[in-house]
């Protein structure tokens, strides 16, 4: 039976700096399928299974055709993988899936808190989602880990709204996070150091290892009914370096939900 689906979205007209992470899914998903590795998880889990199934990739014309979007595919399938695309399509994508699995605990790997109340004048800009997600009540709670751009509107915003933020300048490298109810997991690949993954649009050094985030996700017990892995920017990358990354934390991630 198939109970966990894929989906692409492929936008970035919310991206406030460059463009590019709409051509993520497909960039990330070549590399996923291309026999450079294989498709089981550290963990032993194989994502090669009738179990998963992808969706495809979606174009979108206005910004809310992603909640819809999203919708027809948890009919599909009632837990859900993500690839952006910008940070923006994660709002949608959690109202559509806290409408079915009711408010969330969410998980949110970033080098940026994206909690501007707006920015450049756009409420739904990529720089805004969590914003909008505490603010209409779909996470019971937000913690966040490897954010270390923070302004101080955004640190206003951390309390407006009670975040757990796990700051990157206080992070020790073996990490464990409880989490109780059902869990959301996000993740921009921006949250990496540069140096693993220049494939962004943002550069912020002193990021995470592909190492540390891995045990971070492989460690997490709570049930994940949803994820993205946001922000990859194929025209930025060297080598398809943060491709291959995406693809890995994509495979990790499916073996979670899979175990779950
Ligand atoms: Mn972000
Ligand atoms: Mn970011």
């Amino acid at each position: 039976m198939k109970t966990i689906g894929i989906q692409g979205i492929a936008y970035d007209d919310k991206s406030s700096f460059l463009k590019g992470a709409a051509k993520a899914p497909a960039a990330i998903r070549k590399t996923l399928h291309s026999g450079s590795s294989n498709y089981f998880t550290e963990l032993g889990i194989n994502i090669d299974t009738p179990q998963i199934a992808d969706h495809g990739d979606f174009e979108v014309e206005e910004y809310f055709d992603i909640e819809s979007i999203t919708r027809d595919n948890l009919n599909k399938t009632n837990r859900l993988l993500t690839l952006g695309g910008d940070h923006s399509i994660t709002y949608p994508v959690v109202k559509a899936i806290s409408q079915s699995h009711g408010a969330l605990e969410i998980l949110h790997l970033d080098a940026h808190s994206d909690l501007y109340h707006q920015f450049e004048g756009d409420p739904y800009s990529h720089a805004c989602p969590f914003a909008r997600i505490m603010e209409e009540g779909l996470a019971t709670r937000l913690v966040q880990v490897g954010v270390r751009a923070l302004t101080d509107h955004q640190r206003e915003q951390i309390a407006k709204f009670k975040v757990e933020v796990h700051e990157m300048r206080n992070l020790r490298s073996l990490f464990e996070l409880q989490f109780n109810g059902p869990l959301y997991l996000s993740l921009d690949m921006d949250v990496f150091d540069p140096a693993f993954a220049p494939g962004v649009s943002h550069h912020e050094p002193g990021g995470l290892s592909p190492r540390e985030a891995l045990n971070i996700i492989q460690r997490l017990a709570s049930p994940m009914v949803g994820a993205d892995v946001v922000e990859y920017n194929p025209l930025r990358d060297q080598s398809e370096i943060t491709a291959s990354l995406a693809a890995k934390m994509m495979r990790e991630i499916l073996g979670k939900m899979l175990a779950a």
